[in-house]
């Protein structure tokens, strides 16, 4: 008898390991057998290939995303009385960091459209103890870093950028994370650039600040291990580094390859009583997530998994909706977006075929309805 195919995921980093095996084995034979284990070269090596390929005078590597956030918080004094703009769409991470930086998140909603900050909400948010923004360009698409740029130069406000879910996504061709004083970057092993395991990193121009970042993920110590200041330990792995070093090789191609299954997507999902991803014009959207909207989501979500295909929901809740966040925020786009949006197999792995039963599934659900009309 013919097994079921197996059921596909929204993401599938097991594909991608498989797909590069032989140069990551490599890249970790290479770390055990150099006796490095913290720090070192390899880690070096891939600061400087991930500064560069960001386009940033500097990458320091950090143990994961949240901590990349909290860091870059750190290293601009933001911490205990000082409040931090940002959307409560959003991985619980970016608020989790907020929080561990001992600052306190304010959250604005997000614009219906693309389910991105929305910018016409931060005159209200803004108070006197406000002292940054985190941008989070959620799943892949940019926010419209011109207007939140000069929005928070005007207020003489820290602009940190979110990019974790946005490796290779620009606004008018200038790459995400180039925008504000650091960026955050998240190498869980499903975004656009996985680890095996937790990585992340900070990026930036400034000199001082990478210094800084780079201080506080050791216990804040110098050259001669004084400590100057209370740092923690957030250290990228180098086993997880010559892995990436390996990822970033090949990062370009699978940007270009989540594009090209974006657009497919889009072709064959027109015309049904379902809301599909929109890109702005000046958008290079890196298509971390393929998120379609309905109010028919649970239904949907069901039909799928039985049809084989395992849907993501980013995310159930937001922020503001744990019990850890609850602050009385009320953000109907938001609340709304949560309970409708449904993540389609996104990654480089996925073939035409799979990308095929997940299209014939979706139509299928509606096609009763598109029959009536
Ligand atoms: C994944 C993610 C993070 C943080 O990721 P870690 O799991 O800590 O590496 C932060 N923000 C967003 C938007 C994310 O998707």
């Amino acid at each position: 008898m013919k097994r079921p195919p197996k059921p596909l995921g929204f993401a599938d980093p097991g594909a991608r390991y498989r797909a590069y095996k032989d140069e990551v084995d490599g890249a970790i034979r290479r770390v055990l057998d150099s006796g490095y284990y913290i720090g070192g070269p390899e880690v070096e090596a891939f600061e400087s290939a991930f500064a560069a390929w960001s386009g940033r005078a500097h990458a320091v590597g950090v143990g994961n995303g949240t901590d990349a956030l909290r860091l870059a918080l750190m290293a601009h004094d933001i911490g205990a009385g000082d409040e931090v703009i940002t959307v409560a769409h959003t991985a619980v991470a970016t608020v989790a960091a907020i929080s561990m930086a001992g600052a306190t998140p304010r959250f604005v909603d997000v614009s219906p459209v693309h389910l991105l900050l929305d910018l016409d909400a931060l005159d209200d948010a803004r108070t006197t103890k406000t002292r940054a923004v985190i941008a989070v360009h959620l799943y892949g698409h940019p926010i419209d870093m011109d207007r939140l740029s000069a929005w928070c130069h005007a207020h003489d406000l820290v602009l940190i950028e979110d990019c974790a879910q946005a490796h290779g996504a620009t606004w008018r061709g200038q790459p995400v994370g180039s925008w504000g004083r650091a960026a955050a970057y998240s190498f869980y092993p499903t975004k656009n650039l996985g680890a095996l395991g937790d990585g992340g990193a900070v990026t930036s121009d400034d000199p001082a600040l990478a210094a800084r970042v780079r201080r506080l993920r050791s216990y804040g110590w110098d050259a001669q291990r004084l400590s100057h200041e209370p740092g923690i330990n957030s250290r990228l792995d180098p086993i997880q580094a010559a892995i990436l070093r390996v990822g970033l090789e090949h990062l370009d191609a699978e940007i270009a390859r989540r594009r090209a299954l974006a657009a497919r997507y889009t072709k064959h999902l027109g015309g049904l009583p379902l809301r599909l991803p929109q890109v702005a014009p000046e958008a290079g959207h890196a298509w971390h997530l393929y998120v379609v909207r309905t109010a028919e989501r649970e239904a949907l979500a069901g039909h799928l998994r039985a049809a084989g295909v395992n849907p993501g929901v980013h995310y159930p809740a937001a922020a503001h909706q744990h019990p850890a966040w609850h602050d009385g925020s009320r953000l109907p786009v938001t609340e709304r977006a949560c309970a409708e949006v449904l993540s389609l197999p996104m990654h480089p792995a996925l073939t035409h075929a799979e990308q095929d039963r997940v299209i014939a599934a979706v139509r299928a659900f509606f096609a009763p309805s598109e029959e009536t009309r």
